[in-house]
């Protein structure tokens, strides 16, 4: 049968792909699979109330009691599922970064993790069969529950040096890209005395202040303001509010992997050592800084789960992902948007000028481009390039990762997108261009013989 779940749930643009029907019949599968009490929330999109009925509905007609949380950033509904021992699993309904014409459903597991693929498969099995409603006296309710955004900030909180925090009044401009994060967010900072500027902080659902992919491109806003407003950092999140990147007190965009690095090394100097887990996509520039101060790098593939399940599977202090998803063992296994922004203003009020740490970091530059490639090609696109760098060193973690003396070139094909990923990086600027062009050529020239 065809898979539903892709790397992030299901999702698709709505009345097209992602309907009320579908809602509703995935309703019915995730209720039979959980069974009892299931949390559901959504972030802020347009759509959310009509896939959050359907889900719901679909929920109730197999008995579940649906507990609605209302609008809330992903790591605080995963959160609440992982401290309610009575509820027995969660929906989100985003679809995170992606355009405001899409959205998503995403299964939390009663521990408050990402599903296992193989749940996930027992569900898509459930939704292709027949699945057994209930007798009338027998369907579920659905109830209102409050408070979950402040428990989770309270928590967050809990977790980091408040007072340390508070005592450096901080200025911080943040962008909520008017997604989920729009309340938890300035409570946040609220309750740690940062002084908040906020920019896109507007529940509106069609995301009109920029596209709520946090890139660098798209935060020019936050960016204008940080450097405008001499704050001592810039904070955005996605639409879901699991991702977070940061802005220098220069107003200069700080990359995912060097807020990871800064991330990784407080919590192994913390420990005085320990493992960090992160995909092979992400730049050296971790493991150099990880080892250094005494801690050790576990690669894994790309994918938060994976990273997640690899945390627990070694005991490992921290891990994260360089597009700004960072997981904390310490508040749970998830990629968490606030508990990000908590440790990085900890770090600032202990280090000082977030420019100057990033400027003191090791150097590595990254040629990043992608190629439209249909996913029936890629099995065999990949064989080919196996075929003709056999003789070089590899690592097939995922995708293939070729690895010089002074950088790396990561081929992957996209899990959920029709596309082509070539990541190179090296030590200077003109080695790790040249590598992405030969390898972009290489791909290029395949797909020609394929007549693409
Ligand atoms: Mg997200």
């Amino acid at each position: 049968m065809a898979r539903l779940f892709g790397t992030n749930g299901v999702r698709g643009v709505i009345n097209d792909d992602m309907t009320s029907e579908l809602g509703l019949r995935l309703g019915k599968a995730i209720g039979a699979f959980f069974g009892g009490s299931v949390a559901i929330a959504s972030d802020t999109r347009v759509s959310a109330d009509m896939m959050k009925s359907a889900v719901s509905a679909g929920l109730m007609a197999v008995g579940c009691r649906v507990l609605d949380l209302g609008v809330l950033p992903t790591p605080a509904a995963q959160y609440f599922v992982k401290t309610h021992s009575h509820v027995s699993g969660g929906v989100m309904i985003t679809a995170s970064h992606n355009p405001p014409e899409f959205n998503g459903i995403k299964c939390i597991a009663p521990d408050g993790t990402e599903l296992h693929r193989s749940d996930e498969e027992q569900i898509e099995n459930m939704y292709e069969g027949e699945i057994p409603c209930k007798p009338w006296s027998e369907v579920g309710t659905k109830e209102d529950v409050l408070g979950a955004a402040e428990s989770y900030v309270d928590a967050v909180i809990s977790l980091v040096d408040s007072e340390r925090i508070r005592a450096a009044n901080l200025t911080a401009v943040l962008d909520c890209a008017n997604g989920a994060a729009h309340y938890t967010a300035p409570l946040l900072l609220s309750k740690l005395n940062v002084r908040a500027i906020t920019l896109n902080a507007n529940p509106q659902g069609e995301f009109p202040g920029h596209l709520s992919e946090p890139t660098e491109e798209n935060l020019s806003g936050l960016i204008e303001v940080t450097k405008y407003a001499k704050a001592d950092i810039g904070i955005a999140h996605d639409g879901d509010a699991d991702r977070t990147v940061f802005v220098t007190d220069e107003g200069k965009f700080v990359s995912g992997d060097k807020s990871l690095t800064l991330m990784a090394e407080m919590a192994v100097s913390e420990k005085g050592g320990g493992t960090v887990v992160t995909p092979v996509s992400s730049s050296s520039v971790v493991e150099e800084v990880v080892v250094r101060a005494g801690g050790a790098v576990i690669h894994t593939a790309v994918g938060s789960p994976v990273v997640a399940r690899k945390m627990i599977e070694t005991g490992a202090i921290f891990g994260g992902e360089e597009n700004g998803g960072l997981i904390f063992p310490e508040m749970q296994y998830c990629r968490d948007g606030a508990m990000t922004v908590a440790k990085m203003l900890e770090y600032v009020a202990k280090n000082g000028s977030l420019q100057k740490r990033i400027d003191a970091l090791p150097v590595y530059f990254t040629d990043k481009r992608k190629l439209s490639c249909p996913a029936a090609e890629r099995a065999d696109l990949m064989r080919h390039l196996m075929e003709i760098n056999a003789t070089r060193n590899m690592d097939s973690t995922d995708g293939l990762k070729i690895l010089y003396s002074d950088g790396w070139v990561l081929l992957r094909p996209s899990g959920t997108e029709q596309i082509f990923r070539i990541y190179s990086e090296a030590r200077d600027a003109e080695t790790a261009e040249k590598r992405g062009t030969y390898y972009e050529n290489l791909v290029r020239d395949y797909l020609k013989t394929c007549g693409i």
